[in-house]
């Protein structure tokens, strides 16, 4: 399959990985936003928000699990940190695998641009 982060996931394309399970894969963005910016994703091949089904709740759900406890791993949970997931290309979305940002480190403004 052409899909980035699934050619993370087997290995084919080099990552910065900072936790691996059986279900989730999590590795350092090639272009931090933030002094802590990681990408959450789930093993299976999940192309969008959109695409998410009632079976893979319980998956959807290791991500921001795995947020916060590499936050709390990290030392900024409870300073607070910033998880996005983009969706589509109004949501900003570029790779074609869902992600969890989780960003920490710094202080972050609301709004989104
Ligand atoms: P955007 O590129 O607008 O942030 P996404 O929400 O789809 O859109 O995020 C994709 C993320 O994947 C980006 O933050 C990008 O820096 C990151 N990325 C792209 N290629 C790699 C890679 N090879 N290793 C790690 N992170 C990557």
């Amino acid at each position: 399959m052409d899909c980035l982060f699934c050619k993370i996931i087997n290995r084919e394309i080099p990552a910065d990985i900072v936790y691996e399970d059986d279900q989730v894969l999590a590795f350092n963005d090639i272009d931090p936003k933030a002094p802590t910016h990681m990408l959450v994703i789930p093993k299976k091949h999940i192309a969008t928000l959109n695409d998410i089904t009632e079976e893979d709740q319980a998956l959807v759900g290791r991500l921001p699990l795995t947020a916060s406890r590499l936050a709390k791993d990290l030392g900024f949970a409870e300073d607070g940190f910033r998880v996005v997931m983009n969706c589509n290309e109004d949501g900003g979305q570029t790779v074609y695998h869902i992600h969890m940002h989780v960003m920490g480190g710094r202080r972050f403004t609301w709004p989104a641009g």
